[in-house]
């Protein structure tokens, strides 16, 4: 029996997703989050609701923890790394605090000679109205973005004036790719060299928000080697512990590019839970608790459909299943327009 308690920052689906796949592998989770009907508090064994800035809270949840991960990006650099000096956290402070900011994740991407879209640093109307090049194109808030907030698609600039756009934050501006496209892989890394890869998982917004993801992506042999092959070069840069997602674009053209990197758990992974004997949340749980790394294999492909705000009534409702169909329910308590409210995984 093992004697872990892993720490979780973040207490949404993600983190009642974890909690879940710890109770499997006998690991107790305390899960802290700033909200007091964080849907995660359901599922693990501890709940700490305190903000995350609060020292005495977060010294508290160390002090009753042997690891430390976390579920969603946000989470304040000096948080992170104030509780590195108590527990491990993976992954690293530093890998956050790199991915959380759009600039600093483009620039450690390209680096790597991995192809981005093309961007630009905006911190003030002047300097948005001179950047013709970059139309039509997404201006995006440098950090704590997610869902597509925080975004304005600018098709030129003329338009800047019908956007109210707050220049009290830090902006990057991204040429908008023709998209033929989104995929993303997940991989797990145990250390270096070890981990465990999925296949790219096709995926389609609406609203920029996930509404479907599926395996196996439609896309060519080469583009299924090259994404799997730049998630796992982006994985051992950053010396990674735990599930990483990279989102990529496939343009009309079949080029390649990287979008954004989730340092977490990720949507698109869901289907992983049914479609694979290690879902990418066990696969998390076993890097960051250094437990034994087993070999992936795939089950089934399928289909994830994302339940958005009323989407969940039907299904509340009407709870007939087919044998090869899944249905999560993420349990919050209010339902809200553009609200991830749960999610139905069809194998095929
Ligand atoms: P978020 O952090 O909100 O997920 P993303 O950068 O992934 O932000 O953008 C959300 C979605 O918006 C993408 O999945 C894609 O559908 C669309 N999008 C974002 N940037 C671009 C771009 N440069 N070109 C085309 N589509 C884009
Ligand atoms: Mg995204």
């Amino acid at each position: 029996m093992s004697e872990i308690t892993l720490g979780i920052l973040g207490g949404g689906q993600l983190g009642s997703m974890l909690s879940i796949a710890a109770k499997k592998l006998n690991i107790k989770t305390t899960i802290y989050c700033d909200d007091q009907d964080a849907p995660a508090q359901k599922f693990c064994d501890e709940f700490i609701c305190a903000k995350y800035n609060d020292k005495d809270e977060i010294n508290n949840f160390a002090n009753k923890v042997n690891i430390i991960t976390y579920e969603f990006e946000n989470i304040p650099f000096k948080t992170l790394n104030e509780l590195s000096k108590l527990k491990t956290v993976s992954p690293k402070p530093s890998v956050n605090r790199l991915i959380q900011h759009r600039l600093a994740e483009k620039d450690f991407v390209n680096k790597l000679n991995i192809r981005t879209t093309r961007y630009v640093h905006v911190q003030n109307k002047e300097e948005l109205s001179t950047l013709d090049d970059f139309f039509p194109g997404i201006l995006k808030t440098t950090t704590m973005g997610y869902d597509g907030k925080g975004q304005y698609l600018i098709k030129d600039v003329n338009q800047i004036e019908n956007f109210n756009i707050d220049f009290s934050k830090e902006y990057i501006l991204e040429k908008l790719v023709k998209l033929k496209k989104e995929i993303s892989v997940i991989i797990t890394r145990f250390d270096n060299n070890r981990y465990e890869i999925y296949e790219p998982i096709e995926n389609i917004h609406e609203d920029q928000i996930l509404r479907y993801s599926q395996i196996p992506a439609d896309i060519s042999q080469k583009l299924f080697n090259q994404s799997k092959d730049w998630a796992i070069i982006i994985a051992e840069e950053l010396k990674y512990v735990g599930t990483l997602c990279v989102e990529f674009f496939v343009d009309r053209n079949d080029n390649l590019y990287v979008n954004e990197i989730a340092p977490r758990v990720h949507n698109s992974g869901h289907l992983t839970i049914n479609a694979y004997n290690i879902s990418q949340f066990e696969n998390h749980i076993r890097a960051v608790c250094s437990l034994e790394q087993v070999s992936l294999k795939k089950l089934s492909n399928a289909k994830m459909t994302n339940l958005i705000g009323n989407q969940i009534i039907y299904y509340r409702e009407n709870p007939i299943l087919n044998d090869n169909q899944f249905f999560f329910d993420y349990l919050k308590k209010e339902i809200k327009e553009k609200r991830k409210m749960g999610h139905i995984t069809t194998l095929k």
